[in-house]
């Protein structure tokens, strides 16, 4: 059963050839068996999730409910989640119960799925390694010895261990389909604003975006099919028509065109990654899509960019957290600012310091123009190169990430090296496009993945060109050895 994907899932309750309470228990059973090692969930709570277990059950017994009603997901620890403990990954959170759940939540809910827990983060959001967590490391089903990928790498680890059959994620610069990438799993960051970012704890908020991660293409579709909506509670979502991601999933996809910008081709690329790659793009040839050449010329500039205007709004952002009406408070002060540092002092972890102390930095009156503002106009150039490369071709292909999953330990004290994790997804989340992860084979056993960019809400598209590959290709239902044991 725990190989089994959403869809399967969905069907097989539909038909009641298997209960909510039988599927959930059987993934708690697997989530209390692998976590210990793994460390992808910070939160479960077995009596909730076998409770709206039930209340699912009840729903299709009547003949109620949508395709999720009685799926169990995983959500990330980035969404408030009434009554569960919601920490993002950090000791400034350590205790925070949510008092209301996220839209993204609520919306699952409302769908009848069930929450089998809250999985494991980078603090706040940051990182591409899942080693900031004040919660621990979290290890690699496919290697133990190295990273899920980050900072998402909770979900991706939960799904590719067979905990869970899918998670929601959240992508700020890469944060869905990196560790959707080096766990072999399949992630879409969706268009900016059509998901609400409504009780998401917000890391840089022009770039966070949430959406789902699982095994499939058609997976992930049934999940954004819940998440997707304007939602007038955040100021960001648009008001875009509702779709059914699965309906066209299936469609033929030739005469589609295929850009590759030679820029995620260059230098800095691990050739094994690039030849599965190209492979991939074969296979798409095979299927009947065309290739065309295209140029992101300002790619190289999208990390430095990022690391200029995410730090500025994280430090913004993370301003909230002040010891004063929940979260961490540091148990001896002088004053009020004294409780304030000491409290910031303890509750943040290196990472999170090191990106408010830049954002401060960029931001502070002599440095505004030079970096915050650069950086700004070099965004509205970064997009423009997708523009372009946009009017000759439907969707834009490449590397997911420039290698397979790394050592753990190898990056962590060398930040610009575990940047550089993103080089190929950053710039989609500064022009605001939506962009994908799908399992293309493996290298030395470790799993790669192939990027897909589309243009401005065309999800429905990618997860058609996705599922067609999915179709042709077996890759997306290996899974680690000992998954199931
Ligand atoms: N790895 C990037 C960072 O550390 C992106 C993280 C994300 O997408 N949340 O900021």
């Amino acid at each position: 059963m725990q190989d089994w994907g959403i869809k399967e899932l969905s069907t097989l309750l539909r038909e009641k050839k298997t209960s909510s309470v039988e599927i959930t228990t059987d993934y708690l059973a697997s989530i209390k068996k692998k976590n210990p090692e793994i460390n992808a969930f910070i939160t479960v709570d077995e009596n909730r999730s076998i409770a709206q277990a039930k209340l699912a059950d009840e729903r299709i017994e009547k003949g109620e409910g949508d395709a999720l009603t009685g799926v169990p997901i995983a959500q990330k620890d980035i969404f408030c989640a009434e009554d569960w403990l919601t920490t993002c990954g950090s000791k400034m959170l350590h205790n925070f119960i949510a008092p209301y759940d996220a839209t993204v939540v609520k919306k699952f809910n409302e769908a009848g799925a069930v929450n089998l827990g809250k999985t494991n983060m980078d603090e706040f959001a940051m990182g591409s390694s899942n080693e900031t967590s004040y919660f621990g490391a979290v290890k690699n089903p496919w290697d133990l010895t190295r990273v899920p990928g980050g900072s998402s790498g909770g979900s991706a680890a939960a799904i590719a261990a067979r905990m869970c059959p899918g998670a929601t994620a959240t992508d700020t610069g890469g944060s869905i389909r990196q560790p959707a990438s080096l766990c072999g799993l399949t992630g879409l960051k969706p268009t900016y604003g059509l998901v609400s970012r409504f009780g998401m704890i917000a890391f840089a908020s022009s770039l966070d975006q949430a959406g789902p991660m699982a095994k499939s293409s058609e997976d992930c579709a049934m999940m954004l099919n819940v998440m997707a909506g304007f939602d007038p509670k955040d100021s960001t979502s648009i008001d875009h028509k509702k779709e059914d991601y699965t309906k066209n999933i299936d469609q033929p996809i030739e005469g589609l065109k295929i850009g590759l910008p030679k820029e995620y081709f260059a230098e800095g690329l691990d050739g094994d990654v690039a030849k599965l790659i190209e492979a991939a793009i074969n296979q798409y040839k095979k299927l009947g899509a065309t290739i065309v050449d295209v140029s992101l010329p300002n790619t190289n500039l999208s990390i430095p960019v990022y690391y200029v205007l995410a730090p500025a709004e994280a430090s913004s952002n993370l301003s909230r957290y002040d010891g004063v009406r929940y979260g961490h408070r540091t148990s001896q002060y002088d004053d009020l600012m004294d409780m304030y540092s000491k409290t910031r002092q303890e509750g943040f972890g290196e990472e999170v310091k090191r990106r408010i102390l830049i954002g401060t930095y960029v931001l502070s009156a002599g440095y505004y123009d030079a970096y915050y503002l650069k950086a700004q106009q070099i965004r509205h150039l970064i997009s423009e190169d997708f523009k372009k490369a946009f009017q000759l071709c439907d969707v834009i292909m490449g590397p997911t990430a420039p290698s397979t999953a790394f050592k753990a330990n190898e990056k962590i004290d060398d930040p610009v090296t575990m940047y550089l994790q993103d080089i190929y997804t950053i710039a989609t989340n500064l022009a605001g496009l939506p962009g994908m992860s799908i399992p293309a084979g493996f290298v030395n056993k470790l799993p790669v993945g192939l990027q897909i960019i589309g243009n401005y809400f065309d999800e429905a598209r990618m997860l058609n060109v996705a599922h067609q590959f999915q179709k042709a290709t077996d890759w997306h239902k290996a899974m680690p050895e000992g998954a199931l044991s």
